[in-house]
């Protein structure tokens, strides 16, 4: 991430990714300028927050013109270093591991999974499209070899700590972790979580107790 992004605030900055995304399509579309209110309503995000977001580089939408389509794609390009490929390790070839190594990643932005573990024998050695399955003995040799700088976790809960030190110990930088393991890591690593159940389980309970206006005809 370029210096720039470090003065944005955190929330506004996890919502860099989702803006890029649709200015992309929009891009593509042949489209020059788009208003805010376009964009909240494709992108779900209320137009004074996009207002405010846009204003922290420098994007003062025109009344009646909207915003410069271009300028915030280069802008985009270079806060998010979408310039330049992320490397990604999955490890825990299981289900949700198989999926995420069958979904491509690199449509959207420029991160792609290059290698995967686990400790399988029928798994080690059997690759999944272009991604090779090694050995967890062989993690820091393959992860300082391919120039690795974050990994995926998909392993059972249980061995998640053990993964993310020795992860800590070569020169992974961030961590997504889909176990619902709550795992620690020193301040100069980045850990985001995302427990599917526990996010599953917040939906029904909202959907309960915050029922969504009905929508009459
Ligand atoms: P998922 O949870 O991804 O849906 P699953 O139910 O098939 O998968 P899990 O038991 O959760 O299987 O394990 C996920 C994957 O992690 C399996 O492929 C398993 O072999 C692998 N695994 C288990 N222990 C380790 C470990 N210590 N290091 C690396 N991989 C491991």
């Amino acid at each position: 991430m370029s210096n720039e992004i470090m003065k944005i605030p955190q929330a506004t900055a996890k919502r860099l990714p989702l803006y890029y995304r649709f200015l992309k399509n929009l891009h593509s579309s042949g489209k020059q300028r788009v208003s805010s209110a376009e964009l909240s309503e494709a992108v779900k995000v209320d137009s004074a927050t996009i207002r405010r977001d846009f204003s922290y580089f420098g994007a003062l939408g025109k009344k009646g013109y909207g915003y410069n389509v271009n300028y915030l794609l280069s802008f985009f390009r270079k806060t998010l270093d979408q310039d330049e490929l992320t490397k990604v390790a999955l490890i825990g070839v299981g289900n949700l591991g198989v999926a995420f190594l069958n979904y491509n990643f690199l449509k959207n932005n420029n991160t792609k999974i290059e290698v995967a573990f686990d400790i399988a024998e029928d798994k080690v050695g059997q690759p999944i499209g272009d991604v090779d399955i090694h050995h967890m003995d062989d993690l820091e040799k393959v992860i300082l070899e391919h120039d690795i700088q974050v990994a995926i976790l998909t392993v059972p809960a249980a061995v998640a700590q053990t993964i993310t030190d020795r992860l800590v110990d070569s020169s992974i930088k961030g961590i997504l972790n889909f176990t619902p393991a709550r795992l620690s890591v020193p301040p100069s690593v980045r850990i985001h979580h995302i427990d599917l159940a526990v996010e599953l389980q917040s939906l029904v309970y909202f959907l309960k107790h915050y029922p969504t206006p009905e929508v009459s005809e």
